[in-house]
């Protein structure tokens, strides 16, 4: 079936996706500004404007046709008198009270396509592997750098060079390099100061292989460290080696960040370890599924997810390390797979 018929199956309305992304996943279009009226019998009209128009009347796997700039605007007068599901997730109010006033009566809906994202298609998977594998290459390259002396402004623009360098020039997200008590932080900004030795560096970077994005996460050591942060790596490793075994067909996101998270908190560092352990990847770098503490979810074969446990300690440093999990009809493989011993950068 194709991708429009497993959302059709699921409808009992016809729902308006709005989602760029979704869109893009329905119909191969990206656009900023279009709009994809899947019917639950399997018909689909994609609707945008002039400046995509072209692109759109050369996909075959739906109806098309042309609106006014304010797609929306455009589609309420379409749709006047009908009843839709709307991705209640992505339509904005304006989006909404603008349905309302042509009388098309919406229907909330949330994450149906996300649902489908989950599961990767072969071709999917391809180009993750694909974005994993340069990551893989980068991080291999990054444990060749100097580190001490450099900014982390410098080092992240490194770090472009080099996806570059390996074969994508399309970064999934900004990189994070985080030194010291920057690190300490899980999102932080890189700042314009040298990165002094004997602490910890996290670097946390992506990139995209057909729009499908990588995520990846090592800690790198700048000379000999203080016992407290060698211990925090080993532990923080120990936690993400737990959560991968932990990760297979069946098990809840829940209990995939309990089994990283037990490690961590019987090392002491329950309240140092804030965010969850995995989201899922593909063409968002966050999508479903979720393993943290209050996740619905539960894994599946196909599924793409991160682990990627942290230690977080105020004022001193931070460690994670992160890696891109696929999972199997029996368990699971790493996608990303370069080294996680911890690594001494000059
Ligand atoms: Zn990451
Ligand atoms: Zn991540």
């Amino acid at each position: 079936m194709s991708r429009i018929e497993r959302l059709a199956a699921l409808l009992e309305v016809p729902l308006l996706v709005t989602s760029g992304v979704n869109v893009r996943y329905l119909t191969g279009l990206a656009s900023s500004n279009a709009a994809l009226l899947v019917d639950p019998g399997g018909e689909a009209t994609l609707f945008t404007d002039f400046r995509y128009a072209r692109r759109a009347r050369t996909l075959e796997s739906v109806r098309f046709e042309q609106t006014a700039r304010a797609v929306i605007g455009d589609l309420a007068t379409r749709l006047a008198g009908q009843t839709i599901g709307i991705e209640a997730h992505v339509l904005t109010l304006d989006s909404l009270h603008a349905l309302r006033a042509g009388s098309v009566a919406a229907q909330p809906t949330s994450g149906l396509v996300e649902r489908l994202r989950a599961i990767k298609e072969p071709a999917e998977l391809e180009s993750l592997r694909q974005a994993a594998a340069i990551s893989d290459k980068v991080f291999g390259a990054l444990a060749e750098e100097r580190f001490a002396g450099r900014t982390e402004l410098e080092l992240a623009w490194r770090v472009r060079e080099l996806f570059n360098e390996h074969g994508s020039s399309e970064l999934s997200f900004d990189t994070m390099v985080a030194a010291a008590d920057n690190g300490a932080s899980p999102h932080s900004d890189n700042r314009d100061v040298a990165v002094l030795a004997n602490t910890l560096v996290i670097i946390d970077a992506g990139c995209r292989v057909d729009g499908y994005a990588s995520d990846c996460t090592r800690t790198f050591a700048t000379g000999g460290l203080p016992d407290e942060l060698a211990r925090a790596y080993a532990v923080c490793l120990e936690a993400q080696l737990a959560g991968l075994e932990a990760m297979g067909p069946g098990v809840s996101g829940r209990e995939a960040d309990a089994a990283a998270r037990d490690v961590i908190a019987a090392a002491g560092w329950a309240e140092e370890f804030g965010h969850g352990l995995g989201h899922g990847i593909g063409l968002e770098v966050h999508e479903a599924p979720a393993a943290r503490p209050e996740s619905t979810d539960t894994l599946e074969a196909g599924n793409v997810l991160s682990c990627e446990p942290g230690i977080y300690l105020a004022g001193v440093a931070g460690v994670r390390i992160e890696d891109m999990v696929l999972i199997t009809d029996d368990g699971r493989e790493r996608l990303t797979q370069v080294g996680k011993e911890l690594v001494t950068v000059g």
